[in-house]
């Protein structure tokens, strides 16, 4: 039997790895010349950099998923301080906090939101999520501690009464492709999943981590396909038959599709599309980013989020389809030379988030650039830039609109509201990835391999 994942990201090769001793031939097809995805690297020079994550969160996703798969876990290394938050004007100097370790004001806010994590993770996480889980007892009996339908600021404000710290709190809600205004407060678990359970760093960076999980896809045999972009796919009934590509056809028993969600639906006969009406599906945000060699006096930790002006007129630009005005601009910085000092060049990347299918504008870059100096005292010469933005992600990844990150996670896009994991129509395409349950992120991507693979052994 043979299973066939088209595409090479995290989701890819991590369902690669835990099919493989299931079938006897397992294949990955990637239109990119490497793998990885969105948690690819480049070099350049003395400079590398890794082009998406940088955070590495839930320690005992990897854990568990390494241990599956007969491997020893990747090194990490702790990141400390784990991030600062600066607030004020651009161009201005403003406040600021550095997280360390758990301070007094924030014990209650982790107890309540470590709850949230410990029941997400053994009743949401671990599973392919149906309707019916919403009546489980112990979330029925719960649901004052666990919040659906407040939203992240409102539940955050009641914990939190500076401006700076509803900040702190809020900024997760990016990395769930929302604001924290339209994102579920049970989301708060990410704020545990940081200042409760901590930040890591994998040795070697994202790159150390993609290619550790390419380097054991390879010794359990795993075949790869790279350079080969699929551009249709075959039906034969309720069953996909094969995936065509330039270099020729793939066929298989099982298809496993990482590849953005909306692209695979453009591949298949119109009766066997998942979503016929994809411009109704929030978005989550897409990028610009700045990858920067430097050099000079950085006064930067490895994670840094900067908040400017009024935060809302930011969330609300994503929502209008317009770039962010600079004064009311937010950005996040990786600095990852804070904890990396093997690293031969210093790498800074600057993230701004901003609308599916807007343009890029690299001015951006050089507004957050120098707004980080003047913010943190830093004196940044540049000897490398690359921006990459929206239409990057549509070209690399055939992403919808260029979005970064998928699927936000609002309440009628969360567990099994999410897109399926199985094609409805055809008994042998499955899904894995950001879009697909649990969600965005290399831990929930993790686990929507484990997911997917419990499936399809299920389903065979
Ligand atoms: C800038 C940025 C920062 C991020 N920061 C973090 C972070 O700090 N921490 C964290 O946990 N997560 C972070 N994320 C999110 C995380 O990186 C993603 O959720 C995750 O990597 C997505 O993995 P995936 O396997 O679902 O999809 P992808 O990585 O998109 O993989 C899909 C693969 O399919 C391939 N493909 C597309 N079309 C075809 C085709 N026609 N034929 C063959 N192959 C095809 C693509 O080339 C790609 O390799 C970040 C993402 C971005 C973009």
């Amino acid at each position: 039997m043979r299973a066939v994942i088209v595409g090479g990201g995290i989701g890819g090769l991590s369902t690669a790895l835990l099919l493989k001793g299931k079938f006897e031939e397992v294949t990955v097809i990637e239109k990119n010349s490497s793998v990885g995805g969105r948690a690819r690297s480049f070099k350049a020079g003395e400079f590398k950099f890794d082009m998406g994550p940088s955070w590495y969160l839930m320690p005992e996703v990897f854990e568990r998923f390494f241990h599956e798969v007969g491997e020893s876990p990747h090194p990490v290394i702790e990141v400390n301080p784990l991030v600062r938050v600066e607030n004020g004007k651009l161009g201005e100097k403003g406040e600021s906090i550095t997280f360390h370790e758990i301070t007094e004001e924030m014990e209650g806010y982790l107890k309540d939101t470590g709850f949230m994590y410990e029941v997400s993770l053994r009743k949401f996480l671990n599973k392919e999520m149906t309707y019916l889980d919403f009546l489980d007892k112990e979330i029925l009996s719960n649901l004052g501690r666990i919040p659906l339908w407040e939203s992240l600021d409102k539940f955050n404000s009641r914990y939190f009464n500076t401006d700076l710290m509803r900040k702190a709190m809020g900024f997760s809600s990016v990395f769930l492709g929302g604001s924290p205004f339209n994102t579920p407060a049970v989301y708060a678990m990410v704020n545990y999943a940081i200042y409760g359970k901590g930040v890591y760093y994998p040795k070697g960076g994202f790159e150390g981590y993609v290619d550790k999980l390419y380097q054991a896809c390879k010794r359990a045999g795993v075949e790869f396909r790279l350079n080969s972009p699929v551009t249709k796919v075959k039906v034969d009934g309720n069953r996909v038959k094969s995936v065509v590509t330039p270099s020729g056809e793939v066929e298989g028993d099982v298809f496993v599709f990482n590849m953005d969600y909306h692209y695979s639906d453009t591949l298949l006969p119109d009766e066997f599309q998942v979503e016929r009406e994809w411009w109704r599906k929030r978005l989550a945000p897409s990028t610009i980013l700045g990858y920067l060699g430097v050099e000079g006096e950085m006064n930067l930790p490895h994670h840094t989020v900067v908040v400017n002006g009024d935060w809302k007129d930011h969330f609300n630009s994503l929502e209008e389809r317009r770039l962010p005005t600079p004064e009311n601009m937010s950005y996040y910085v990786s600095y990852r030379r804070a904890t990396d000092e093997n690293l031969l060049g210093r790498d800074l990347v600057i993230l701004i988030p901003v609308a599916p299918g807007t343009r890029t504008n690299p001015e951006l870059v050089r507004v957050a650039l120098r707004d980080l100096e003047i913010k943190t005292g830093s004196k940044i010469q540049v000897k490398y830039s690359r921006i990459y933005g929206p239409e990057d992600f549509v070209s690399d990844y055939n992403a919808y609109q260029g979005t970064a990150f998928g699927l936000s996670h609002t309440l009628n896009q969360t567990g099994p509201f999410r897109l399926p994991m199985r094609n409805r129509k055809l008994r042998n395409m499955y899904y894995v990835g950001q879009y697909t349950q649990p969600g965005i992120g290399v831990p929930m991507v993790t686990l929507s391999a484990l997911l997917v693979r419990d499936k399809i052994l299920k389903e065979l």
